[in-house]
């Protein structure tokens, strides 16, 4: 059972879960904001459902998929792009990344609806 970056990732894109995935399955837009959202996704050919990831995403962006809260169904389609396109994604590295404080994070999810 695959593991999904949701739209809380968006334009956020902290890098830390691509770092922790012991497959390297996380991948990027070759051009965030283009064809595809600025987010990372998951490739759910490749996750093995370790869950290492989501513990070190800052923005509390990633849930299994079949826990993917109802405003962002649509991401589950969003990570299968990676799989489906995958010319258009290159592999994800992790960076030394912004944290956002308590506040942002909260924030963040309340734009998005949730
Ligand atoms: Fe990678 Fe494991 Fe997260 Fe899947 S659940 S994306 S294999 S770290």
């Amino acid at each position: 059972m695959p593991w999904v970056v949701t739209r809380l990732c968006r334009d956020n894109v902290d890098t830390a879960c691509a770092g922790e995935c012991p497959v390297d399955c996380f991948y990027i837009p070759n051009e965030p904001g283009g064809k595809y959202p600025n987010q990372l996704m998951i490739s759910p050919d490749e996750c093995i459902d370790c869950g290492a990831c989501e513990p070190a995403c800052p923005w509390e962006a990633i849930f299994q998929d079949d826990s993917v809260p109802a405003p962002f169904q649509d991401d589950i389609a969003v990570n299968a792009k990676c799989d489906e396109d995958r010319d258009a994604f290159t592999n994800a590295e992790e960076k030394d990344n912004h944290k956002p404080s308590p506040e942002e994070v909260a924030a963040n999810k309340k734009k998005w609806g949730l």
